[in-house]
This record gives C-alpha cells, sequence and structure tokens, in this order.
C-alpha cells in the first residue's frame, strides 16, 4: 500500500518513500510540561499516533520520537511561584500529559527526549554553527545569522519582512541582523543554567529539536517531521536552518506535516475569551475514545471545530459500534486486517473522515450479517480498522455499561437485579417480572443462564 502525504515544504501531496524502509523515522514537537494540556495540544498527539500506527502496519521499524521541552520561561515562572525546583512542575505535568494522552488512546512515542538531558548535544551543535559561520556570539548570547542561510523561508513561504513581523523578534542591538534568532541565551544566578563556552545560560527553543533530532535520530535525514500549523513559523523554519547548516546542507526531512488549530464553537480557543478546554476536564465528562474520534472528524489539515454538541455524537457513533461488536461477542474474530476501502482511505493524506465512514460501512454489513463465517470476518475487520484509529479497543460489554452509568446508575441497577433475585428465592414471579420490565423499559436487558444474572444495554 502506498501512503499519499501532503508535504508543507513542497505544498503538494507525494507519495511516502522513506529514506530506508527497514528504519522510518518521525519526529513531532511536544510538549512544554508547566499546566494541563488542551485539546488544541491533544490533536497534533492523535493525528500522530494514528499515522504511527498506520506506518508500524507497513513498515518493519517506526522510530517516532516526540520531545519533553523541560526548560522554559513559563517553567521558569511556574516553578518560582510555587517556591519548587522546575523538575517538580516539569515531572508532575509530564505525568499529567502521558496519562491524558495515553486516556486518548495514544501510543507511547519509541522516544520521549528531554531538553535538560540533551544540554551536551545544543551545546556541541551551537558550537559547530558558530565554527562554519552560520552562528556567532554577542553579549553572552549565541544567534543563528538568517542571511547566513539562502533557503531560509521555504517551508513558510514568507517573505523577509513577513518573517520578521510574524517572528515578533526582538530588537537587540548585538543582533547582526533583525531575524536573527537566539541559539543559547544568558541565565541570571537565581534561574536554571549550564555552563557552555558563552557563559551560563540555556538554550533557545528552536535548537532543542534539531539537537535532540540528531542526537536521538542521526545526523541525516529524517523522514517526517510533524506538528501544529503554528509551529511552521518560526519554529520549524528555524529547525531547518540550524539542522542543514549544521550537517553541511544535508537534507533534514523529507516530509513536513502540519495540523489546523481547534477552535471552540467557532471561535479561537484563548485565555483571554476564557474557553480554554483542558483535555484533563473534557475526560470527566467523556470517555477519551468519543473526545479522540472528534479530534478525528475532520481532515487533519482542516481547522476543526470543537463542539459539545461534536463530542456527543462522536459518544453516540462509538456505542453504535460498540452495539455492534457486542452483538458479535459470541463470533471468533478471523480477519486481522482492515479492508481495502478503509487502508485506502487512511493512506490517502490520512482521510480519518472518509475511513471513519468506511468502519461504519463494516459495522453496518456486520449488523446484517448472519453466516457464522461473514460474521466472524467481519468483526476482525471492524477490531482491525478499529485498531488503527485508535478506536474500540475497549471491551464492548464494560463501554456499553459506562455509557448507562451517564443516566443510569449501575449501582441502581444491581440493586434491582438484587431485589429481583430475593423476589425470585420466594417465588414471587410477578415482582420478578415487574423488574425485568421496569429494567427493559430503561434499556436494560437481563439474561438468567446458570443461576446467575447478567445485564446488558439494548441495542
Ligand atoms: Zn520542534
Amino acid at each position: 500500500m502506498q501512503i499519499q502525504i501532503y508535504n508543507t515544504l513542497t505544498r503538494s501531496k507525494e507519495p511516502f518513500i522513506p529514506q530506508d524502509p527497514q528504519r522510518v523515522t518521525m519526529y513531532v514537537c511536544g510538549p512544554t510540561v508547566y499546566n494541563y494540556a488542551h485539546i488544541g495540544n491533544a490533536r497534533p498527539v492523535v493525528v500522530f499516533d494514528t499515522l504511527y500506527r498506520l506506518l508500524g502496519r507497513i513498515y518493519p521499524r517506526v522510530i517516532y520520537a516526540r520531545n519533553v521541552t523541560d526548560v522554559d520561561d513559563k517553567i521558569n515562572a511556574a516553578a518560582q511561584k510555587e517556591g519548587v525546583p522546575i523538575g517538580t512542575i516539569t515531572a508532575r505535568y509530564h505525568a499529567v500529559y502521558r496519562e491524558d494522552m495515553s486516556a486518548l488512546g495514544a501510543l507511547p512515542p519509541v522516544l520521549e527526549p528531554k531538553v535538560t538531558e540533551h544540554i551536551d548535544a545544543i551545546v556541541a551543535m551551537i558550537g559547530r554553527l558558530i565554527a562554519n559561520g552560520h552562528a556567532y556570539e554577542a553579549e553572552g548570547h549565541v544567534l543563528f545569522n538568517v542571511p547566513s542561510y539562502a533557503a531560509y523561508g521555504r517551508l513558510s513561504g514568507r517573505d523577509r519582512d513577513e518573517m520578521i513581523a510574524g517572528a515578533r523578534v526582538e530588537v537587540a542591538p548585538y543582533k547582526r541582523d533583525a531575524a536573527d534568532f537566539v541559539l543559547w541565551k544568558p541565565s541570571p544566578p537565581d534561574l536554571p543554567g549550564w555552563d557552555s563556552p558563552w557563559g551560563r545560560g540555556r538554550p533557545g527553543w528552536h535548537i532543542e529539536c534539531s539537537a535532540m533530532i540528531e542526537k536521538n535520530l542521526g545526523a541525516g535525514t529524517i523522514d517526517i517531521h510533524g506538528g501544529g500549523h503554528d509551529l511552521v513559523f518560526p519554529h520549524h523554519e528555524n529547525e531547518i536552518a540550524q539542522s542543514t547548516c549544521a550537517h553541511g546542507g544535508a537534507l533534514f526531512s523529507r516530509y513536513w506535516m502540519h495540523n489546523g488549530f481547534v477552535n471552540i464553537e467557532a471561535e479561537k480557543m484563548s485565555k483571554s475569551v476564557g474557553n480554554v478546554l483542558l483535555v484533563h476536564d473534557l475526560l470527566k465528562q467523556a470517555p477519551g475514545e468519543a473526545i479522540r474520534l472528534a479530534l478525528l472528524s475532520a481532515h487533519y489539515r482542516q481547522p476543526l471545530d470543537w463542539t459539545e454538541a461534536g463530542l456527543r455524537e462522536a459518544k453516540a457513533q462509538l456505542d453504535r459500534l460498540y452495539r455492534t461488536l457486542d452483538s458479535l461477542k459470541d463470533a471468533e474474530a478471523t480477519a486481522s486486517a482492515a479492508p481495502e476501502a478503509f487502508l485506502a482511505a487512511l493512506a490517502d493524506d490520512l482521510n480519518t473522515p472518509k475511513a471513519l465512514a468506511e468502519l461504519h460501512q463494516i459495522a453496518n454489513a456486520a449488523n446484517k450479517a448472519t453466516g457464522a463465517a461473514e460474521r466472524a470476518r467481519l468483526k476482525g475487520e471492524l477490531l482491525a480498522a478499529g485498531w488503527l484509529l485508535g478506536l474500540l479497543q475497549q471491551d464492548a460489554a464494560a463501554w456499553l455499561k459506562g455509557n448507562v452509568a451517564a443516566d443510569m446508575d449501575v449501582a441502581e441497577i444491581e440493586d434491582l437485579i438484587a431485589a429481583r433475585r430475593t423476589a425470585r428465592a420466594r417465588k414471587d414471579w410477578a415482582e420478578s417480572d415487574r423488574i425485568r420490565d421496569a429494567l427493559a423499559a430503561r434499556g436494560i436487558l437481563l439474561e438468567d443462564k446458570a443461576g446467575e444474572t447478567t445485564w446488558r444495554v439494548a441495542s
């Protein structure tokens, strides 16, 4: 199967051809860990997790790295506010991040490099950039000299004035050029810092990724570099400049992929509007898979309008799919691969809306199927396709019971079943039937087998 990827660098959809099919490399810019992740932060995680799952089905080895920025002004501010070392803040929020993203069905990346564990690699790369004339030291800072790299601006397609305005570059007297950006900056004694040939300081944001990619994925070319659309400029433009110049002009990444923004109820998400939705809070309202499906319901390059109605619809879709799975519980899944039409949708630049439609097609076919072999095959296809989207990974009966919990207490159902058992013990069949009918009216079906009563949600 041939994957097609829209490459931001060439502004076209291209066949994905990895440099080494035995070792596919993918890097995605990860979180700065000082607070809870919001739904906009979760979108690239879910999108690139879906790509990682697809790549893993085709290639024998996929090395997916997602960094952790664990030193930053915002982290410093949070640590000072609490009077704790930055490591206390970063360990806490990295743990929360991992937990929340795992609840969204995101597999852990193969590598999660941390900035504080790569200071040597960062210092070494900056040293090379100074040595080959692409960077210079000025007043304790080291800056990348933008005019030294002719292809600067190719990824974002911005001209020089737009770039300077867009980067909100600081005007500093020590800069040779207004567009030059910081690789290393001094740290005052009360803030975290590391010794370097340019004095005690800490790295700029952009150099972190270049150095961590070099150290973890190799000093040559990686296959895929991803992140949110807001990172195209200046962050990814700067990563390209640093890595290409540090590697003697070698291509940095073959494919650049960027996901669109998440808006909330048609409005831009912002602290000032007060509509920032944290994944941590959303997980209290809806299962992780429902949040994930809602995120995958739009194509990743399109903006996603996050709405409460959309989340409810995602949950309802999953309820339908799990009801199908539950109805197949007596069938032993035979097929272990998703059907061609589903794979073709996903391989087409990760067309998840189409893939979801195909997933429902499989479920519809399964709902109509009567032959044992057909039901077994469709169950396998449903599970395999679901896995590629990171969906349908829960036990169907448990999902459907959880589903009930929202409007009917599970404990209440269990109490009614216990009351019915007592009625049956005294041969009060009328009361037993009354309880059964009352539950059935609320969509709960009872099944008596070998002296045990189990329940499920009517499909
Ligand atoms: Zn990055």
